[in-house]
């Protein structure tokens, strides 16, 4: 006996009892269930399958199986049995959010093929998206889809949706009846063969062989909304939602874009100005600490020249209040390899030293050998090397014994 595919009767059956005709214990915990008719669509054609329960054994896997539907259930101390009969139950909010995304992929896919003469060559239902692969193959004069052609075939889409138009389901025994119909993509089967129309024959939107549900109006689709385009082996991938995950996406992007307007006290429509202005006077900031860094390292390499003239000590401490590690070293470029002197510039906000020298002695040697005495990191070469402290009594400890080293 072969198994009474109820989607393929009506898609909207979310209850229906069953008797199970064959079943498979596994060691797992869960069972391999057949049944003598079932709702559960299986997955395929990149659609992920129903879920549900077969009484309150919960389904976790549904297969095809030939001409069968295999369920895989969680058998949770159940031990079905051919001829038990239960009542099954569809997981509604999964198997309409596949309808209206598998709806909505054939309503764009009818529209590329219309507007562009682009044929949907692969198709992926992600998590976050789905996305269709169009091939520009039937006109020659067409050779990209831009973004603001994708924003065209989305505003196309919509109105098929708007107009409610009615989706059917014709089954067909033979392929020559099949192909007196409008198909987007030529026939792969010879037999048993369900095509999918969006809107009348001699007016579709879209008109294809699928065994997939699909809900009975466009209407209840909802919303499709294009995200991106990008070039994709030869052809174009669009990124795209439809029904509940379209407004949900739609909902988040608001959502950021609200948020982040509010933080800049401005309307979603001003926010783009809004940021451009703050970003200009962020780069006029920028350019301004730079040139009062650049004055303040001047002052500060007066301050090392004076002392550096004044004493007979081999090393000279400079402790710097503002300046980070970069900063200190930007100072330390006009002494590299040439002062005679072993100078520490100390960053005190990242407590942390650059050493520099003519050469002798070797900062990089220095700071290898000492820094690790006080938890010390860093390294560098001849004339000059960073020595990293996580904090200041540690780095004087470390400048207290170089000090000491070299007297
Ligand atoms: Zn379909």
């Amino acid at each position: 006996m072969t198994v009474r595919k109820l989607f393929q009767e009506d898609v909207y059956i979310k209850n229906w009892d069953a008797v199970i005709t064959r079943e498979t214990a596994c060691d797992d915990g869960t069972a391999k269930l057949w049944l003598d008719q079932t709702a559960f669509f299986p997955e395929g054609g990149g659609q992920s399958c129903d879920l549900g329960h077969i009484g309150d054994m919960k389904v976790l896997d549904v297969q095809e199986d030939g001409q069968e539907v295999v369920h895989t259930v969680a058998t949770d101390g159940n031990t079905p049995r051919v001829g038990d009969t239960f009542t099954c139950e569809l997981d509604w909010d999964h198997r309409f959010d596949n309808m209206q995304r598998h709806c909505g992929e054939h309503i764009l896919s009818g529209i590329f093929f219309d507007l562009f003469g682009g044929v949907n060559r692969g198709f992926h239902m992600g998590h976050d998206s789905m996305t269709i692969d169009i091939s520009l193959e039937e006109d020659p004069k067409i050779t990209e889809i831009t973004y603001e052609m994708a924003m065209e075939a989305e505003l196309a889409a919509n109105k098929v949706i708007w107009s409610d138009a009615p989706v059917t389901v014709m089954r067909f025994d033979r392929r020559q009846d099949a192909e007196k119909l409008p198909l987007r993509k030529a026939l792969a089967i010879d037999e048993d063969i369900s095509i999918v129309c969006v809107g009348s024959p001699e007016n579709a939107a879209d008109c294809v062989a699928c065994c997939g549900t699909h809900p009975s109006t466009a209407g209840q689709v909802g919303l499709i909304k294009i995200f991106k385009v990008e070039k994709y082996k030869g052809m174009f991938r669009i990124f795209f939602e439809a029904g509940r995950r379209a407004l949900e996406a739609c909902r988040l992007r608001h959502d950021i874009l609200y948020k982040l307007s509010n933080r800049y006290s401005s309307s979603i429509e001003d926010f783009p100005d809004k940021l451009k202005a703050s970003e200009d006077k962020s780069a006029q900031t920028k350019n301004k600490l730079h040139i009062m860094t650049n004055a303040l390292i001047a002052k500060e390499s007066e301050a090392v020249d004076a002392e550096i003239s004044s004493t007979d000590a081999p090393v000279i401490i400079k402790r710097l209040e503002v300046f980070s590690m970069d900063d200190a070293f930007n100072m330390a470029k006009a002494y590299m390899g040439k002062t005679e002197k072993l100078l520490l510039l100390y960053a005190v906000p990242d407590t942390s030293f650059i050493l520099v020298s003519s050469g002798t002695p070797a900062c990089g040697k220095l700071v290898k050998e000492y820094a690790s005495f006080y938890n010390g990191k860093g390294g560098g070469n001849d004339v000059s090397a960073r020595a990293i402290f996580s904090n200041e009594e540690d780095a004087m400890l470390f400048a207290d014994l170089i000090t000491k080293h070299l007297k």
